[in-house]
């Protein structure tokens, strides 16, 4: 892959005024892991993103983020995006056709194979996040990903595109930004290169469904609490056995549901 410069990780974060200056806008970073994200408020992003291990590895252009603004497909002069439900009740629904013209724009110069390009919808009705979709989603060439705002998206539109709908977690945020973040956080830290030490997404948790083991480093000595002792030891095989005690009891403790699963994987150990 060419060197890209600086300068197109920062214009590939740029939201612009008119849908179609925003493609041809954006320099495509040929070949990098991309995030499309159909946004009411696009500057959110990159967030968090933006920082750290991942927001490095944007820069170097190991991925790229393209958000789309909603907003420019909105009706009339107001550009309204959203609108009462249908059968009454509180709060506003997310048009139909404005999500449908934003979700055609983002489509565009994506490869057809679903398995390579997902259509994520963040919903507190999807299927749960966890570590085996993030593994998926870091093996295809990119994702769309719409947030949702209100009450979220006109039903239709979801059939219509066949939407796969993922849950960060049982709980109601206001928008669905937070939630893909998290899902492009996860995603980005496993592709090639972006994390530092390879082995680092080996050893951690859910890799073998397992929580981690604790973790310690300096000073030996804090506020009169010792590092345990067989870490200090230079025992490699004995620190390895401990680990994998110390992983499966907090497994079996905090979440039964892993272990019972990680069980049935493996029931000898
Ligand atoms: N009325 C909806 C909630 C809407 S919350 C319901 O009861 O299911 C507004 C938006 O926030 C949603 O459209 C979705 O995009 C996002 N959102 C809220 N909670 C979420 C969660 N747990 N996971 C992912 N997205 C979420």
């Amino acid at each position: 892959m060419s060197q890209p410069t600086k300068s197109h990780g920062r214009l590939s974060i740029s939201a612009t005024a008119k849908p179609r200056e925003l493609i041809s806008d954006t320099p495509d970073l040929q070949g990098a892991w991309t995030a499309r994200v159909i946004t009411l408020v696009p500057q959110t992003f990159p967030g968090v993103l933006g920082a750290s291990l991942t927001g490095k590895a944007l820069e170097q252009g190991l991925w790229q983020l393209q958000p789309i603004d909603l907003r420019q497909f909105g009706e009339g002069r107001h550009r309204n995006v959203d609108d009462t439900p249908a059968g009454g009740g509180a709060g506003m629904v997310l048009r139909a056709d404005v999500m449908g013209d934003a979700i055609e724009h983002a489509m565009q110069g994506t490869p057809r194979a679903r398995d390579d390009w997902p259509l994520v919808y963040l919903s507190p009705r999807g299927k749960p996040f966890d570590q085996a979709m993030a593994r998926r989603f870091s093996r295809t060439s990119g994702l769309t990903l719409i947030c949702g705002r209100f009450e979220g998206l006109d039903q239709r539109v979801i059939d219509h595109y066949e939407i796969e709908e993922v849950s960060l977690g049982d709980f109601v945020l206001t928008g669905g930004e937070i939630a893909a973040q998290a899902l492009i956080d996860a995603t980005v830290r496993l592709l090639p290169g972006v994390l530092g030490n390879e082995a680092s997404a080996e050893e951690e948790s859910f890799s073998d469904g397992l929580l981690e083991h604790p973790q310690f480093t300096k000073p030996a000595i804090w506020r009169g609490h010792a590092i345990p002792e067989v870490l200090l030891s230079g025992h490699h095989a004995r620190i390895a056995e401990w680990r994998q005690a110390q992983s499966e009891e907090l497994t079996r403790h905090r979440r039964p549901d892993l272990w019972a699963a990680h069980e049935k994987d493996d029931p000898d150990g």
